[in-house]
């Protein structure tokens, strides 16, 4: 799909809004449908699709006794009202990513990704054995629902950027989209940071209101033609170094669940936060090279003063976090911190130096 047919699909969407509104969830013979109202434009490469394969895998696993009607972006509501439709009752799932809710909590930026932090590998190994999914419930709680992951993109790219930049002077006023704690680490950089959801984007970028975005990387960020307006792709991010998506249920509609569909959602859950994972992971080269052999984009590295300053800020973000008087949010980092200390012994020891002596040494014959 190109960016002309989502961008379409999500301004005709808000007209939809009133007809959708008035289903509501079937109930016979025990088979129920539940909403899913997702952050993602439909069809959206990865995480959109992502979201979809997740209703077919709920409605085919369960024999359709518990079936999953999936809304874009904008079908039921706004993008960025995605959470809040599952507490109010207007939905009883959500697709999207948890950092988008920081305003209610900002421990639930820590359940998407946290700048300098965790790898998608070393984030799911935290929220499943380490900790963390615990602390993740504890916040939901609040709200009435629960959250489970669902997919992760990787490492993600810097970002899109009219001009080439090279140092923190660069950055000073720079009009970036960047939602979460990086989005407060590029703020203490000097940007003016704003959040838009995926299909606003580019409209933003091309009006001249954005100077740079960074959305997801290659995969995504092709889908959404960023490159007919900034050329300058700045790889990686060091903000958003594993990015997860989650699967939001209500807490009361889940609850009555038999075990064994409360199980297929959970399961579920888990296989395609593992498909999208591997989507990402195989495309998102793919579409890096089509970006640079077919439009001319030029790949690029944040300066060394750019990245250790985006580290002096990430730190002090996450200390923040530490010293607030959000007693979640601040037990949730603590978490994430003795986690992170125990896994980078993992990366300083193992896969660091793999990858650093397999780039420098081996070449196929
Ligand atoms: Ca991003």
């Amino acid at each position: 799909m190109d960016r002309r047919s989502i961008l379409k699909k999500g301004l005709t969407a808000t007209a939809a809004v009133g007809a959708a509104a008035l289903s509501a969830p079937a109930l016979s013979q025990g088979r129920q449908e539940w909403r899913m109202v997702t952050t993602w434009p439909k069809n959206f490469p990865g995480l959109g699709v992502g979201a979809e394969n997740l209703a077919k895998r709920i409605t085919t696993m369960s024999g359709g006794r518990l079936s999953v009607k999936v809304f874009s972006a904008g079908e039921l509501v706004p993008p960025l009202q995605a959470l809040d439709a599952v507490i109010n009752g207007s939905a009883e799932m959500s697709h999207g990513a948890a950092y988008y809710w920081q305003n209610k909590n900002v421990g639930l930026s820590f359940f998407t990704g946290v700048p300098y932090g965790m790898t998608s590998r070393e984030h799911a190994a935290w929220v499943r054995f380490l900790g963390g999914q615990q602390i993740w419930d504890e916040i939901y709680d609040q709200f009435g629902v629960q959250g489970f992951l669902s997919g992760d993109t990787g490492t993600q790219a810097g970002g899109w950027f009219r001009k080439e930049i090279k140092t923190v002077a660069d950055l000073k006023g720079l009009r970036f989209r960047t939602p979460g704690l990086g989005g407060q680490v590029w703020a203490k950089l000097g940007a003016s940071v704003t959040n838009l959801a995926a299909g606003e984007i580019f409209q933003a970028l091309q009006a001249g209101t954005l100077d740079a975005a960074e959305f997801v990387g290659p995969y995504n960020d092709l889908a959404l033609g960023f490159y007919q307006i900034a050329k300058n792709y700045y790889m990686p991010s060091f903000i958003e170094p594993g990015l997860a998506t989650e699967a939001v249920v209500s807490k009361s509609k889940f609850r009555a669940l038999p075990a064994d569909l409360q199980e297929i959602v959970r399961s579920a859950c888990q296989a395609e936060y593992d498909n999208v994972a591997s989507d990402m992971y195989a495309n998102d080269p793919r579409a890096l090279q089509t970006l640079v052999d077919k439009h001319g984009v030029k790949v690029l590295r944040f300066s060394d003063e750019i990245l250790k300053a985006g580290a002096e800020a990430s730190a002090e973000v996450l200390a923040g976090v530490r010293s607030s008087d959000n007693a979640l949010a601040k037990k949730t980092a603590e978490s994430f911190v003795a986690a992170l200390t125990l896994l980078r012994t993992r990366a300083d020891i193992t896969d660091s130096p793999y990858l650093v002596a397999r780039e420098k040494f081996f070449k196929f014959k």
